[in-house]
């Protein structure tokens, strides 16, 4: 009898609509790209929330090669990896990761969402201990969780912090230790400072792995991510990613590392067995994106450009931003009617960026999250720019 528990969810939903946090969906009627168009609305949108850093959403090369993928291995795989949903094409492809990070080997997920969520059940039990960051993704926490090893939580980016945990682990006696963090947080587009993690992990001999979810394809001098920025080749431990932002925005996502490592989630990690294999047409491409980064930084180098040209200018407006170290750009308002009237009010203006307040973000942290694309033009650019202003006045934001 559906009855009873009907009427429990038309008041929990009536519930989150009256709390102002009730999600709609936007449906967007052209391919994902810079300027997009939605439905029940005319004209052209400018597109400044999708995480689309390189601009490879709708980029011809790869659709050419998913193709190409298509049309030579099929549609899909109907089977999970190790039974009879691996290919050639996968094998490159993971090649293709590795060489990337610079690691032994990669295993392949159909999301990063598995990937966090299959890393830690097999590798760590209660004799182990997780230490991760406060703000991680929420598939960090949930593979956390799928884990029995003692749970360890800093301040985001805090070493003193992340010192004090390790110590605790220590003094309960824990087995092995790893610690777990994201490369970029989604919120700030703050980096975590890896070279003082990896320092701290050497001190207290604790493992590191990073989520390059945000960062792979944006952060380090060609946008290798933060095993580049940091120069910490060799002291990263394991890194998970996405198929599915920078690299190109389909899906899929990956953990890659030591040898023995991706051996042993390749036997135990549970989204890997019990999970179908990622299709054809998006291992072609992802390799063919590879490819592309190794030819050519541009892409990157736009997206720098990009962002620093659309910081300084915001800065120059009097806007308040965040200092970013990303494709991620927070523009504080604190107040969080503020930052949903104005995200409104830029809609209007045909520019789509996002309002996040708590419990999002920290009470009191509202703000306005702008995400650059290398696929932004300069015109695109100055055209948010100006709304920005024009909004910011109307609402009293600046002068
Ligand atoms: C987006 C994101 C994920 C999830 O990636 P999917 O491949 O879409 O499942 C995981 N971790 C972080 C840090 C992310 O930003």
């Amino acid at each position: 009898m559906y009855t009873n528990f009907q009427k429990h969810l038309e008041k929990e939903l009536q519930d989150i609509k009256d709390a102002g946090l009730y999600k709609e969906e936007r449906v967007i009627v052209t391919p994902q790209s810079s300027d997009i168009e939605v439905e029940n609305r005319q004209g052209e949108v400018l597109n400044f929330c999708a995480n689309n850093y390189l601009g490879l959403a709708d980029n011809t090369r790869l659709i050419e090669a998913a193709k190409k993928a298509m049309d030579e291995r099929g549609y899909g795989m109907s089977s999970v990896r190790f039974i009879c949903g691996t290919q050639d094409l996968h094998k490159e492809l993971e090649a293709a990761i590795s060489r990337y990070f610079k690691t032994e080997d990669t295993i392949l997920y159909a999301a990063c969402f598995d990937a966090n969520g299959g890393l830690f059940e097999p590798l760590f039990t209660e004799q182990d201990a997780i230490i991760s960051d406060s703000l991680n993704h929420a598939s960090i926490i949930d593979g956390v969780r799928l884990c029995k090893a003692k749970r360890f939580r800093y301040a985001n980016a805090d070493m003193e912090d992340l010192e004090r945990c390790l110590k605790e682990a220590d003094a309960a006696g824990c087995r092995y230790k790893i610690i777990a963090t994201d490369g970029v947080f989604s919120m700030d587009g703050n980096v975590a400072p890896m070279d003082k993690i990896c320092e701290l992990a050497e001190k207290y001999d604790a493992l590191v792995m990073v989520d390059e979810s945000h960062s792979a394809g944006v952060v380090g001098e060609r946008g290798r991510g933060v095993a580049e920025k940091f120069d910490c080749y060799g002291k990263i431990d394991i890194f998970t990613g996405t198929l599915g932002k920078a690299f190109g925005g389909a899906m899929g996502g990956f953990t890659t590392g030591p040898k023995e490592i991706i051996d042993m989630l390749r036997q135990r990690s549970r989204p890997y067995l019990f999970s179908n294999s990622v299709a054809p047409s998006i291992v072609g491409s992802s390799i063919e994106m590879f490819k592309m980064l190794d030819e050519s930084d541009e892409l990157h180098d736009r997206l720098m450009e990009n962002v620093a040209y659309f910081r300084d200018k915001m800065l120059e407006a009097g806007f308040d931003i965040k200092p970013t170290q990303s494709a991620i750009c927070a523009v504080m308002l604190y107040d969080a009617k503020l930052s949903q009237d104005f995200a409104k009010e830029m809609q209007n203006e045909g520019i789509y960026v996002t309002g996040f307040y708590y419990p999002v973000v920290p009470k009191g942290q509202a703000r306005i999250r702008v995400q650059l694309s290398a696929a932004h033009t300069r015109e695109q650019l100055d055209k948010a720019i100006a709304a920005f202003v024009k909004v910011g006045k109307k609402l009293g934001v600046i002068k």
